[in-house]
């Protein structure tokens, strides 16, 4: 289909784009890789009068890591990420869950800032960026504020961010060195939606377990944060038991709908499944 009609907007700077959001109010939006957003303008889901696009603010556009500070410009393609040797350094998930979005094409594109900004409970960054602990940073005509990831998501597509707002960047702290992660991801084929994911981090010490954070993806209305379920891991010695524990309290949090990738039982199902063997998987990556 052909999207409705629009005007173009190229601005150089945030600056510039920040003045433009504000002054076209709600009837514009951002447009960043355009691999959420361009879809749903040719289903005529989104009508916007206008598009203001970032490609051409460079300010958006840098990982920085200093010691231990993430900052990753909302601009960053996918593909960045996954070719950023250092970040994979400090904080491997990003690449293993960016090596799982879509496929090639879209990841030279799409941008992590579109991906956590547009809220659909598909994508797979949210999740990771709740799991690091990550903070949003936002800015438009009041000035620049943070939001933590967690208190980011309001329903799928509905955010804490206001419409004449930017989103700027994504700040963590890296994971402590010798933490073991994973992003495990069930989905019908390559380059599809997850059925159901989970992203688990973990810190050892000895045979127990000092720290766990564990995220799911597309089983709910938004990303989680299974903080119960990271809690009863946490003293542990990710025995079966425990492990059991942690499972069922993962997917108590979960409401996934019935869709083309299965009824809500069977993905709640997988959503456990995806904690237990991601639990796993970051256990023998932990030094
Ligand atoms: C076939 C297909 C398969 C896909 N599979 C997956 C998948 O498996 N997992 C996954 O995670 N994603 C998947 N995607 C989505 C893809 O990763 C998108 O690129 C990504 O979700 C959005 O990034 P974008 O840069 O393209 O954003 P856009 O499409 O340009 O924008 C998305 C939304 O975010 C807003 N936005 C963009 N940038 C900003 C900003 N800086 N500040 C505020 N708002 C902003 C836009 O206004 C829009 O509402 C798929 C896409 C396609 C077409």
């Amino acid at each position: 289909m052909i999207p409705g009609s629009f005007e173009y907007h190229r601005p150089a700077s945030l600056d510039d784009a920040v003045g433009l959001i504000s002054s076209l109010g709600d009837d514009a939006l951002l447009v960043a890789g355009g691999h959420s957003l361009i879809p749903m303008m040719k289903l005529r889901m989104a009508l916007p009068e206008h598009l203001i696009d970032l490609q051409d603010v460079q300010s958006l556009k840098s990982i920085s890591i200093d010691g231990k500070k993430v900052s990753l410009g909302a601009m960053v393609t996918q593909s960045e990420l996954i070719a950023s040797d250092a970040l994979c350094k400090v904080c491997p998930i990003i690449r293993e869950t960016s090596l799982q979005i879509a496929d090639p094409q879209i990841r030279n594109l799409g941008t992590i800032g579109g991906n956590v900004a547009n809220g659909d409970p598909g994508n797979d960054m949210p999740a990771i960026m709740q799991v690091l602990g990550a903070t949003y940073l936002l800015t438009g005509p009041n000035g620049e504020r943070e939001i933590a990831a967690a208190d980011f998501y309001e329903a799928a597509y509905f955010t804490a961010r206001s419409e004449d707002e930017i989103l700027t960047a994504i700040c963590f702290d890296a994971p402590a060195t010798g933490h073991g992660s994973a992003y495990l991801k069930q989905k019908r084929k390559i380059g599809d939606y997850a059925t159901a994911a989970a992203g688990v981090i973990l810190e050892m010490s000895g045979d127990k377990c000092s720290a766990a954070s564990i995220g799911l993806t597309n089983v709910g209305d938004t990303p989680l944060l299974a903080e119960e379920a990271s809690a009863i891991l946490v003293g542990s010695s990710l025995d079966d038991d425990t492990i059991k524990k942690a499972i069922a309290a993962a997917r108590a949090i979960t409401d996934p709908a019935s869709d083309g990738r299965g009824p809500r039982e069977y993905r709640t199902h997988v959503a456990g499944i995806m904690v237990q063997r991601a639990i796993a998987l970051a256990r023998t990556r932990a030094a």
